[in-house]
């Protein structure tokens, strides 16, 4: 969060020390500070957000950073270390929805929601540099914007809370970007804390810090990164909403939220076989996440397992958002020795994750590796992440 500056930290973060050395050489201007987001990861509560329920996301060890400096104009500079689209301009007053392209997107997207929001953000330099992979349902955009919103929080002295900086990401995302997404993935970013997961209420943005933390009781989480492309702007996704506001409307329901798992036998008979099924798994989604808070708190990680397989059954069978990889990825590590694993994300490709006793990380790995060999997919990219901080200043 955007705490004061903790000046032992400025001296321990070396990644920040390098991006203001290159920030230097990039624009020569002066730098006000470098500030980073994390990526994060839903351990579980998937179509859950826009049903206004409850997910159990958390923020993970791989950040986006960036170096920004005032500028004395209206202009905007954004450079990435990723990829190759140079240095890109653009004028503060000339920012409206559609108006950028490529990556610079979600700063200029960020930019633009806080100066709709009355907050006078001033030109700027930017330099981005990230470690969240891109496309790998990590959330690498919401890491963007998430330590975008905070550098121009401490910066323009607005004094957003976290909530506050939630929406402004999520304005930015829906309305500039152009991607109908909901506050999840910021939150977790914006509000995470090394060794916990964030338990959110999507209703009324109620969040809490559940405690997860695998190395004690001798787990390692292991992100398996398909490398199948997906989408939000894909249709699938949009008719996954429809299907749920059709089941609320007919349900007689605010939104999904609203229906307990005991209301399911009254919807079967009122809802198309499709639509019921799209009920049934945000309904039973939303259990498991408040299942699997009360078993972390009360037992730990070890316990969750089954509420991960059952949620990955729930995606397959009922939404139909997983693809044959990552039922491979999930049913390979399964049969491997990891205790609970499930596809995450939004669908239709990115990342499952497995959860894995130390002792058998690298029998799930390799099985993992031979197993889509086998199939002829793409190799898939296997790493580990662990709860970590949410956004903050780092120099
Ligand atoms: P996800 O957020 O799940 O990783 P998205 O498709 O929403 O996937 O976001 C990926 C996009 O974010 C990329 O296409 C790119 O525009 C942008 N992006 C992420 N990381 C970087 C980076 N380091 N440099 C430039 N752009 C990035
Ligand atoms: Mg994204």
């Amino acid at each position: 969060m955007s705490a004061a500056p903790d000046p032992a930290a400025f001296q321990a973060e070396p990644a920040a020390k390098a991006l203001a050395d290159r920030f230097a050489r990039e624009f020569g201007t002066s730098l006000a500070g470098v500030w980073q987001a994390p990526g994060r990861v839903n351990l579980i509560g998937e179509h859950t957000d826009y049903n206004e329920g409850f997910v159990l996301p958390f923020a993970i060890d791989r950040a986006a950073r960036v170096a920004v400096g005032p500028r004395a104009d209206s202009t905007v500079r954004l450079l990435s270390t990723y990829g190759d689209q140079g240095t890109v301009t653009a004028s503060l007053d000339s920012l409206e929805p559609g108006s950028a392209k490529g990556w610079t997107k979600y700063p200029l997207g960020v930019i633009w929601a806080l100066r709709e929001r009355g907050i006078d953000v001033p030109g700027i330099d930017l330099l981005l540099d990230s470690d969240v992979p891109l496309g790998a349902g990590l959330s690498s955009s919401h890491a963007i914007e998430c330590a975008v919103v905070t550098a121009l929080n401490d910066l323009t002295g607005a004094g957003l809370a976290a909530e506050d900086m939630v929406l402004a990401t999520q304005r930015a995302e829906n309305d500039f970007v152009g991607a109908p997404t909901g506050i999840m993935d910021q939150s977790a970013s914006l509000r995470g804390a090394k060794g916990h997961a964030v338990f959110l209420d999507c209703r009324d943005q109620n969040a809490s810090l559940v405690p997860f933390e695998t190395e004690p009781a001798a787990l390692v989480l292991l992100v398996i990164d398909t490398k199948v492309q997906h989408s939000h702007a894909d249709g699938g996704y949009a008719s996954r909403r429809a299907s749920c506001e059709l089941g609320a409307e007919v349900m007689g329901v605010k939104a999904l939220r609203d229906l307990q798992v005991g209301d399911l036998e009254e919807a079967s008979g009122l809802l198309d076989a499709v639509t019921f099924r799209r009920v049934r798994h945000v309904v039973t989604e939303n259990d498991r996440v408040l299942q699997t808070v009360e078993r972390l708190s009360a037992e730990g990680p070890g316990a969750i397992g089954a509420l991960l397989d059952a949620s990955h059954a729930s995606m397959r069978d009922d939404f139909e958002i997983s693809c044959p990889e990552l039922d491979l990825a999930v049913d390979t590590a399964r049969a491997n020795g990891a205790i609970g694993a499930r596809m995450t994300g939004g669908g239709f490709g990115g990342a499952a994750i497995a959860l894995t006793p130390v002792a058998a990380e690298q029998a799930v790995r390799a099985a993992v590796v031979q197993a889509f060999a086998g199939a002829g997919f793409t190799a898939p990219d296997i790493f580990t992440v662990s709860p970590a901080a949410g956004a903050r200043r780092v120099g």
